[in-house]
């Protein structure tokens, strides 16, 4: 039975590796009809912060990512709350120390501040000098006795090599001296990550670890620890990095890396989804867009590049576009409403609807619907400086005049009445229909670009766009 799980901890928002990490174990463990587990990892209370668990857990909601155990769902395992579950790591580090496989160490932050300057200048990696290492049993039991603050490290054994072996990179080995006497429980007794993971992987049965390579240098320690404990380790796939276009390591600095961001900017959760799977995952198939009952049935980690991913925001805005346009403008009219709302722009669903069906396929993000073209919420306020240059002169705007009794005549006010009243008209005057579609688009929406103009007046309706014409013509010079 697969048991995989997800384990952020709750330093703020969702990034988007994070999201992909949890989307792969989502996809394994339902490709499997596995179990899929939430765990939070809180135990380093110095990155706590307030509402952070909140928002992952909204942000998964969002995402679509369902856990089977965790602590909304609960289950049989909990809790599934680290900083919960702290007595229980205590008494496994006591188990360590028991065995001779971690000790305590006394050693104050200013010793090892000057042990860790002396090998920087030194140049040589800064690690544990190993000081307190071969206390005697009793020495330590008596300090620990008197009170005396210290902490439990890790014994790395010396002159080994640690090996083990990687769905997605293969047999992997160590050399034990890189590895530090990790601190496994703080002075203030709470755990750091290496024990309290590997506990609760081993506790929570979980069978594969699926997480982000920046961990790989961390399972040569769980390997150990697993050992140790003579626990059978799970096993390891470590994802590949994201990558900017650049190829550097994905970062803020080049762009958004928030999954909040993505939704706040109006990207479907399904289309962010998809472009996600896609990021170190190389399907069989040479399609592109998957639903994810199809990425649940082709997903496996064989399929995982050691590569890095580039995270390429054109794909992603290419993608999003592709699920706006198989969206039902019905069903876009509930994610577009509230965009609506917000900016206080007053108009019935119908309205609104047919805004949707004129945009649908020009649009990219879902705040398009209501940004692109502002001119279907409220008249321009300023025109195109270059367009009406090119088209707004003493000329267009007699004949704009002189065609305009005929629009109020119009008895029906559709695509087709409209375009067969202005080219009536052009042929008429001798004038080729751009001469007028081009002054009455300025006067109406202020801009060069959009919609064809008669499916456009049909949307605004005939009152509106009579009174633009006009406001126009009295007062653009
Ligand atoms: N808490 C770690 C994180 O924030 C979990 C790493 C792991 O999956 O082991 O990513």
């Amino acid at each position: 039975m697969v048991r995989v799980r997800f384990a952020p901890s709750p330093t703020g928002f969702v990034h988007v590796g994070s999201l992909r990490t949890a989307l792969y174990n989502y996809l394994f463990a339902r490709h499997h009809g596995g179990v899929n587990i939430l765990r939070v990892e809180d135990t380093d209370r110095t990155r706590y912060v307030e509402g952070a668990v909140e928002n992952m857990l909204r942000t998964m909601e969002w995402a679509g990512i369902t856990f089977d155990e965790g602590p909304v769902t609960g289950g049989p395992v909990g809790p599934y709350v680290q900083s919960e579950r702290k007595e229980l790591y205590s008494k496994y580090a006591a188990e360590l120390v028991a065995g001779g496989h971690a000790y305590p160490c006394f050693c104050s932050a200013e010793r090892l501040d000057v042990v860790r300057k002396a090998q920087q200048a030194a140049g040589i990696p800064p690690m544990y000098d190993r000081h307190c290492r071969n206390l005697t049993k009793e020495e330590s039991e008596s300090r620990i006795a008197a009170g005396e603050s210290h902490v439990i490290r890790m014994r790395v054994p010396i002159g080994e090599l640690i090996r083990f072996h990687d769905i997605i990179r293969g047999d992997i080995e160590f050399d034990s001296k890189t590895i530090d006497d990790q601190v496994l429980i703080k002075s203030d007794g709470f755990p750091l990550y290496h024990l309290a993971n590997i506990v609760d992987d081993h506790l929570m049965q979980i069978t594969h670890v699926i997480r982000g390579e920046e961990w790989l240098p961390s399972t040569p320690k769980h390997v150990l620890l697993y050992a140790a404990f003579g626990w059978e380790p799970p096993k390891f796939a470590h994802l590949p990095l994201l990558l900017n276009a650049d190829r550097s390591k994905l970062s803020k600095r080049q762009g958004d890396v928030a999954v909040e961001d993505y939704r706040d900017k109006g990207y479907l959760p399904d289309a962010l989804i998809n472009f996600v799977a896609l990021l170190g995952w190389n399907p069989s198939a040479t399609e592109e867009i998957f639903t994810i009952d199809q990425l649940i049935r082709d997903f496996d980690l064989e399929r995982v590049n050691k590569g890095g991913a580039v995270f390429g925001r054109d794909k992603l805005d290419w993608m999003n576009a592709e699920y706006m346009r198989k969206k039902s403008p019905e069903e876009l009219l509930i994610l577009v409403r509230p965009l609506a709302e917000n900016r206080k722009y007053v108009v019935s669903d119908e309205y609104l609807l047919s805004v949707i069906r004129t945009m649908q396929e020009r649009v990219r993000t879902l705040p398009d619907f209501v940004d692109f073209a502002s001119y279907f919420f409220v008249p321009p306020t300023d025109y195109e400086e270059k367009y009406k240059q090119k088209h707004w002169n003493a000329e267009a705007k007699t004949r704009l005049a002189e065609l305009l009794p005929r629009f109020g005549a119009a008895e029906k006010w559709d695509h087709d009445t409209l375009e067969a009243i202005v080219r009536t008209f052009a042929e008429e005057n001798s004038l080729s229909a751009g001469k007028m579609i081009h002054p009455i688009r300025l006067a109406v929406t202020g801009r060069g670009m959009g919609p064809g103009l008669f499916e456009l007046l049909a949307v605004i309706g005939k009152a509106e766009s009579i009174r633009r014409i006009d406001h126009a013509l009295r007062n653009l010079a």
